[in-house]
């Protein structure tokens, strides 16, 4: 990039932070910031004591990209990595979309981003808040940069989980372990929490839409 380009951009991005502020995460004491000029990350290991001394860096040096930590660190500046001493982590869920006919798999299209739109509401409103309990409050959204979004988790009851939790997590909403026996021999209602009221749920339309296509074959 050209020098006068870069003090251009800088200079516009000093102007917004003065006028505006970022959207802060939770603990950003808590978390490792890197900043970017010329690439996503030039520097990084930059602690925050609190919000207002984010907002006085941006808008004092104008950064193009910021990013942070989705793990929270005792001491973020630290370096080593190890030294930052890791207390915990946001969830995090990776929603990309793949196979489309349109373009190769480095990019994506209006139809794929709906798709993954799509999937990532059904993510928040379907499991998330109902069968997790988190607020929407706590619930991030991010285009991630080329073929999808990253739906981030910032309850404070789930950044403790370990690797063994979190990969739980993943077989539930995947619906791994579900037993069809068990449900057919339950008292499961479409009131009923996460799967057993979700398959209930189903059946129910189902049913319904074939009766109501039953009354219309019959009226013809
Ligand atoms: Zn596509």
């Amino acid at each position: 990039m050209q020098q006068k380009e870069m003090e251009f951009l800088t200079s516009e991005c000093k102007k917004f932070y003065e006028k505006h502020d970022p959207l802060y995460p939770k603990l950003i004491e808590k978390r490792e910031f890197g900043f970017g000029f010329e690439k996503k990350i030039d520097f990084r290991h930059k602690r925050f004591g609190e919000n207002r001394e984010l907002k006085e860096y941006l808008a004092t040096n104008g950064p193009l990209y910021v990013s942070y930590s989705v793990a929270y660190y005792t001491a973020p500046e630290a370096r080593p990595m190890v030294s930052k001493n890791i207390e915990g982590s946001d969830l995090v869920f990776d929603i990309d979309v793949h196979d489309c006919k349109l373009h190769d798999d480095k990019f994506s299209c209006d139809e794929c981003l709906e798709r993954a739109k799509n999937m990532v509401m059904h993510l928040i409103e379907e499991y998330l808040m109902p069968d997790f309990g988190i607020s929407k409050k706590d619930i991030w959204v991010n285009f991630s940069g080329n073929r999808g979004y990253h739906v981030h988790v910032e309850d404070e009851r789930y950044l403790n989980m370990n690797r063994d939790m979190r990969a739980e997590m993943i077989d539930f909403l995947n619906g791994v372990g579900f037993d069809a026996g068990e449900f057919a021999q339950s008292n499961a209602t479409s009131e009923s929490p996460a799967w057993y009221g979700r398959i209930a749920r189903c059946i129910t339309q189902k049913l319904e839409s074939s009766a109501i296509r039953t009354k219309k074959a019959n009226r013809y």
